[in-house]
């Protein structure tokens, strides 16, 4: 046996340091840090259905990525207009003045960023400062509350009510009153799929107006809606209304597009401008090439199809999804998916676990990664993401619906009730 030799070197001395307090509260995005322990695992041979991941399974459609392609080929490589290239500003303004009926949107107040993560971040950014309130109706997507903390400021989260889809509605946000300064509302939502109709958001509008908060709507989920048409948007209301209102959208979702990184954002003229100049600091614009294909998917009429189609079968997915778990797991509560790809279900009625342990447990004795609701501010949930392939969404289903049968583990719960969501 050939000993090794104990390095003649001296470790050097690590220089003590600590990190700046900007990064004070970061935490990894749990999400990914699941579907990465899932990755490791598949890579290491194990039979691993991962349905925490939060991007479509589907293709970039053809229209979009020759276009991309194209831009390439035609030498659009080189620093993009900061705020975004005019075809694609143009295409996103006339999109979304079509999915609001035709109400006029201003192309110089769209922002181009890379991704609408961007797009939220810049938003939050230019909008809230120290010790700035934050509301942020729970469960809520992981990053909202760490982007308000990079910003200084103070995210609170407002606990949705289980008995309306866990949405909020303004009683509970004037309890936020004096302190907050601004609101980040998800509709469709990421991770319950709840969805707010017209006359919430008018409500929440009217309510942000009147109180001088500033509203930050992620919209990003909004083509991905299983009533007829796209979601509700603070689009759909008045301009008086929308005085304080940033509306986030982008190509990643609803086009399959997550790994071309274009998000925009929509919003009243001076904070339109400081959003374009706090990125000229950072990004210097989203990849040009990119925004060439975003153009097309947003401008080329031809690019609907492919959304219907794929929203038809996130239709099909979530009623398969809905369908076994009232009928195999009728002891389990859930949310109603009425837009977006997730379902999210309660665990704690099940037995002893939270959902960070059910999920560990999933993964660990069946090979399933889901995200636990820990992720979005309440562990008595998981989030099921269905933006996977219907036969591999089948084997997960039988596995969960197995896990959940286990004597003495689950299937101790009451009777079933999945929550509609429609509270006027
Ligand atoms: N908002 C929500 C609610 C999301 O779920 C996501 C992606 N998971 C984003 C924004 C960011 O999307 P992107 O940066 O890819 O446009």
């Amino acid at each position: 046996m050939t000993e090794v030799p104990s390095s003649p070197v001296l470790p050097r001395p690590v220089p003590s340091f600590t990190l700046s307090s900007n990064l004070q509260h970061l935490e990894t995005s749990a999400t990914i840090a699941l579907s990465q322990e899932a990755k490791r695992r598949r890579a290491a041979g194990e039979d691993v259905i991962d349905l925490g991941a939060g991007e479509p399974d589907f293709a970039t459609p053809a229209l979009p990525a020759e276009a991309g392609i194209r831009a390439i080929r035609d030498g659009r490589t080189h620093y993009p207009a900061n705020e975004g290239i005019l075809e694609l500003r143009a295409a996103a303004a006339r999109h979304l003045s079509l999915l609001s009926g035709g109400r006029p949107v201003n192309a110089d107040h769209v922002v181009v960023s890379t991704g609408s993560k961007q797009a939220l971040f810049n938003a939050c950014f230019s909008l809230f400062g120290p010790g700035d309130v934050v509301a942020i109706p729970a469960p809520a997507w992981v990053s909202y509350p760490q982007i308000v903390h990079l910003t200084r400021g103070r995210p609170v989260l407002v606990p949705g009510d289980p008995e309306w889809g866990l949405k909020v509605s303004v009683r509970e946000l004037e309890r936020m009153l004096p302190a907050a300064t601004g609101l980040i509302l998800c509709s469709p939502c990421n991770p319950t799929g709840s969805v707010y109709t017209h006359a919430e958001l008018k409500a929440i509008a009217q309510w942000g107006r009147d109180r001088k908060v500033w509203v930050i709507a992620d919209e990003i989920y909004r083509r991905i809606h299983y009533g007829s048409g796209p979601a509700p948007s603070f689009l759909d209301l008045p301009d008086e209304l929308l005085e304080r209102v940033v509306v986030i959208y982008g190509v990643s979702k609803a086009y399959a597009m997550t790994g071309w990184r274009i998000g925009v954002a929509l919003a009243p003229a001076p904070v339109a401008r400081a959003m374009a100049a706090l990125q000229s600091h950072t990004t210097s614009g989203a990849t040009h090439p990119a925004q060439y294909a975003a153009a097309a998917a947003l401008g080329d009429e031809r690019v609907e199809a492919d959304v219907q189609r794929m929203v038809a079968e996130f239709r099909k997915r979530r009623d398969l999804v809905v369908g076994r778990f009232r009928r195999e797991l009728p002891g389990v509560e859930f949310v109603e998916p009425l837009g977006a790809f997730y379902f999210f279900f309660r665990v704690d009625s099940l037995g002893t676990t939270s959902g960070t342990e059910f999920c560990m447990r999933l993964l660990t004795e069946r090979g399933v990664a889901l995200v636990p609701g820990a992720a979005f501010g309440d562990d008595r949930w998981v989030r099921l993401s269905y933006a996977a392939g219907t036969p591999e969404l089948v084997r997960a289903l039988d596995r969960i619906v197995e896990f959940g049968r286990t004597p003495g583990e689950m299937g101790k719960g009451e009777a079933g009730r999945g929550k509609g969501t429609a509270r006027e």
